[in-house]
């Protein structure tokens, strides 16, 4: 089959101590402390089988993510600069739909023919974390398109258990192939529902909500929060081209942050009440969240995505005096996300479809993460089995 790898040297920095388990699997935890020199490859790979408990796909729609663009792009020192569970060669993609061709002989639900989105966090459900409910944080977690072979292919093989039906979008839109680039998104979206109503169960329809970061994460809380009954969609971005899809998604007013007093905007954008959810999907904690004092609402929540190495100054006091709770967020598995974001999509009240600046073949993959390099674009869709066409 026709595949997309990412190669990169194993080259651990010498101040990172790697543990055993990490050298004797090369699944390493900081992918950005080891991984060196990484260059994408379009060939040809084997075909992958499917075992009892999985289903063969063929991957109709895969979207490019701002983690594939970071594992295939170095900093100054060569190293890649995604910063987390990494193990290569291997194949990218982990936003995808696709078409069951073949069910293993476990396989229970699910049956030859039907369209599925899966999850990207394959958790174990026999960890600690996960016997707890806490899937996206696995302690065993393998990552699709991360530590094992992706979806930037013709077909995958994965486990039925990640699996989630895409029909009901298809039922609705009479359009298999527009279904299926819905379905690619789901699990993008996914990360934002995560972050916005599992993770505190403080989202209210009629809050105040402020989104930092026009990337296809902030976007999906955007659209998230008009179908959610936000009475006010604030997003903030230094992109002019991303604040406009933004206002396509729902947002109700957009800013570019840059120079901006962001306390006194926010606060006279709320009536002098601040802001009840702020989402952070810019991965700038110290420009986005470190600024807020006065603008946070009393009982404002936070919901943090965007992922940032650096330590991050925060106004404690202000969360104590003003009762303001803050929820790091990670993935996007269990709690019902996959369902609920495929009826969302099935029903018309989310459409992810502004966000996808172009489709484009498989084989034009190394000139899409190319092209993506300006950050323009807000999500390119690659398509491994059929030819782009001209409407989104
Ligand atoms: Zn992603
Ligand atoms: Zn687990």
């Amino acid at each position: 089959m026709n595949a997309l790898q990412l190669l990169a040297d194993w080259n651990p920095k010498a101040a990172y101590q790697i543990s055993a388990p990490e050298l004797q699997s090369r699944k390493v935890k900081s992918g950005s402390s080891v991984w060196h020199n990484p260059r994408l490859e379009f060939g040809i790979l084997p075909d992958p089988e499917c075992a009892a408990d999985e289903v063969l796909l063929e991957v109709s729609a895969v979207g490019i993510c701002g983690s594939d663009m970071h594992m295939y792009e170095a900093g100054a020192d060569g190293y890649i600069l995604y910063p987390g569970l990494t193990r290569f060669p291997n194949i990218l993609g982990h936003e995808f739909s696709g078409r069951i061709l073949e069910i293993g002989k476990d396989v229970r639900g699910l049956a030859v023919g039907d369209l599925v989105a899966v999850e990207e966090v394959n958790w174990c459900g026999t960890c600690d974390a996960c016997r707890r409910g806490l899937v996206n944080h696995c302690t065993q977690m393998e990552e699709l398109g991360f530590t094992t072979p992706g979806a930037m292919a013709q077909y995958i093989a994965v486990k039925a258990k990640y699996c989630w039906k895409l029909e009901e979008i298809a039922e609705r839109l009479g359009d298999e192939r527009q279904a299926m680039l819905l379905g690619a998104m789901v699990e993008p979206t996914g990360v934002s529902y995560h972050a916005m109503f599992n993770r505190l169960s403080t989202w209210k329809p009629g809050v105040y909500a402020a989104v930092f970061g026009g990337g296809p994460i902030g976007l999906a809380a955007v659209a998230l929060a008009a179908a959610a009954g936000a009475s006010q969609i604030i997003a903030l971005d230094v992109s002019e081209s991303r604040l406009e899809i933004a206002r396509k998604l729902g947002a109700t007013t957009t800013l570019n942050p840059k120079g901006l007093d962001l306390n006194a905007t926010l606060l006279e954008l709320t009536h002098g009440h601040g802001v009840d959810f702020v989402i952070e999907a810019a991965g700038a904690p110290m420009q986005t969240l470190s600024p807020l004092t006065s603008s946070l609402a009393v009982g404002a929540t936070i919901a943090h995505i965007g992922r940032s190495e650096k330590p991050t100054s925060l106004s404690l006091e202000h969360y104590q005096v003003r009762g303001v709770q803050l929820a790091g967020s990670l993935g996007h598995a269990g709690h019902g996300t996959f369902p609920n974001v495929i009826r969302l999509m099935a029903s018309g009240k989310l459409d992810m479809r502004p966000m996808v600046s172009a489709q484009m073949a498989l084989r034009d993959a190394k000139a899409a993460f190319k092209r993506l390099e300006s950050r323009v674009d807000a999500k390119i869709i690659l398509l491994p089995n059929s030819e782009p066409t001209e409407s989104v």
